[in-house]
């Protein structure tokens, strides 16, 4: 086992991952900006280095002032988290040319899952059901209106180096299709440095349902079941939960199954996680990240297995430490994120924590790296934390979520745990019948009756 490990990363994912390493008797090293120098990694790591200023180019994303800490310090491994340069080939490449273990998969995965028109090809051959839609990448204008007409609107355009929701435009009827191509692919280019785009047919009505998966040195490849991810705002990700309301046993196992033997067939390493779209008892693939995601805990709350240990571990050649048929999923967990934004206009709300107060309780778990008298910057993501709750089924554990949620202070900024309240009380999520849209629309119909 190693005996120190580097983290890549700011915020709760470098705090998680301290946790993990200390509980292994793993030595830490914190790396972080000048703006994160009072950061709780920073004070619970063993020890810390600066990488540079503030903007993440100059410090998370800048690969040599990286390694170099990793040099000076002495680790042996690199735990990126999740963001950052956690799906970054070369550097895990780099990592790898330095003589130090990346904790993550191969840097061939992330290449091929990181071009989502090659990685929905390698895994059409495997035999993963795919949304229909253009095979591979759009040649042409003249070809998208083709397969527009012939596969019937709305299409959705995709970027081929798209991520975090960024870079889709729907395309409802064929005279949109023009300029939606055009717009696409200049936004495309313009945030990820790649005009690449692809066609799917856009769905109206399915659910986000993502399968956990792992793959060790040993040719073992297993699942965790699902998680359901299907409250989103522009196409992120606000609220998520194991096991989904809306699968049967059957197709748990039917979905699960394929996602491990997809793992399987890669030679697949690390973590990872495959998300589909589920529409009237259909999967269809959509992309697998190639690392730890920020949702995971859902998934330890009813399997009570530490998934960073497990990278950790399968990073030094361990054999998973659980097998299927021993592998139980007990219970209900829902997460949300607590980002610090305005709850009703969404404008990102950094400065001062003034006043706080973690929620507790039976099965009430807080991730985060916030602290009272912290201040949040301006400079990175404006998640300040998730809370996670467990429950012997939804009911309780929307209930026990509810009272976590009242009790929790953050003061000094604003955060959108009331916006999280909001939505728990929703007779739809109640019930949980709802679609990857359906957040959207219930936020315009609350704005227009405000
Ligand atoms: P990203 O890498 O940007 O997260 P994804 O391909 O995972 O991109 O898609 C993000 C979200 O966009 C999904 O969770 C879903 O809400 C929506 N989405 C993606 N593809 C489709 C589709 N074919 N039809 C409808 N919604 C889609």
């Amino acid at each position: 086992m190693f005996k120190k490990i580097l983290i890549a990363n700011r915020g709760e994912i470098a705090l998680r991952i301290i946790r993990a390493c200390r509980e292994m008797g793993i030595e830490t090293v914190a790396v972080h900006s000048t703006a994160d120098a009072n950061s709780m990694a920073v004070r619970l790591a063993d020890e810390s280095v600066c990488i540079g200023p503030p903007a993440a180019k100059d410090s998370y994303l800048y690969m040599p002032s990286i390694i170099s800490a990793a040099e000076v310090t002495g680790a042996e491994a690199i735990h990126p988290g999740y963001g950052f340069l956690s799906e970054n080939a070369t550097f895990a490449r780099m990592i790898e040319e330095h003589g130090f273990t990346f904790i993550g998969p191969k840097p061939e995965h992330i290449e091929t899952m990181g071009d989502k028109v090659m990685a929905k090809k390698t895994v059409m051959a495997l035999g993963i059901p795919c949304v229909p839609g253009s095979d591979g990448a759009l040649e042409s204008l003249e070809e998208a209106q083709r397969i527009g007409d012939e596969g019937g609107y709305p299409m959705l355009i995709k970027a081929a180096s798209g991520g975090g929701g960024k870079g889709m435009k729907v395309v409802r009827k064929a005279e949109e299709m023009p300029e939606a191509y055009r717009t696409a692919r200049s936004e495309a280019k313009a945030n990820f440095g790649d005009d690449t785009v692809y066609m799917e047919k856009y769905l109206e009505k399915p659910r986000h349902i993502e399968i956990q998966v792992f793959g060790d040195t040993h040719g073992n490849a297993i699942h965790l079941g699902e998680r359901d991810c299907s409250i989103q705002r522009r196409h992120q990700k606000l609220v998520e939960e194991a096991p989904s309301p809306v699968l049967s046993a059957e197709e748990r196992d039917h979905i699960g199954s394929l996602s491990a033997k997809m793992v399987r067939d890669l030679g697949y390493r690390g973590a990872g996680t495959i998300e589909y779209l589920y529409e009237n008892g259909q999967f269809y693939f959509m992309e697998m990240n190639t690392r730890i995601q920020v949702e995971h805990p859902v998934t330890e709350m009813i399997t009570d297995i530490d998934l960073i240990a497990e990278q950790i571990k399968i990073a030094a050649g361990e054999e998973l430490s659980f097998q299927k048929d021993k592998l139980h999923l007990r219970g209900h967990a829902i997460e949300i994120r607590i980002n610090a934004e305005d709850p009703d206009t969404f404008m990102p709300s950094p400065g001062k924590i003034t006043q706080f107060h973690a929620p507790g309780g039976l099965n009430v778990r807080l991730d985060s790296a916030i602290y009272q008298g912290y201040s949040i910057p301006p400079y990175y993501d404006s998640m300040i934390g998730k809370l996670i709750v467990k429950g012997r089924n939804r009911d309780e554990c929307i209930a026990r979520l509810r009272r976590a949620i009242r009790e929790t202070v953050i003061e000094g900024v604003k955060t959108t745990l009331p916006l999280h309240d909001w939505i728990l009380s929703q007779p739809e999520f109640v019930s949980g019948d709802y679609t990857i849209h359906w957040l959207e629309n219930k936020l315009k119909e609350r704005a227009a009756e405000k």
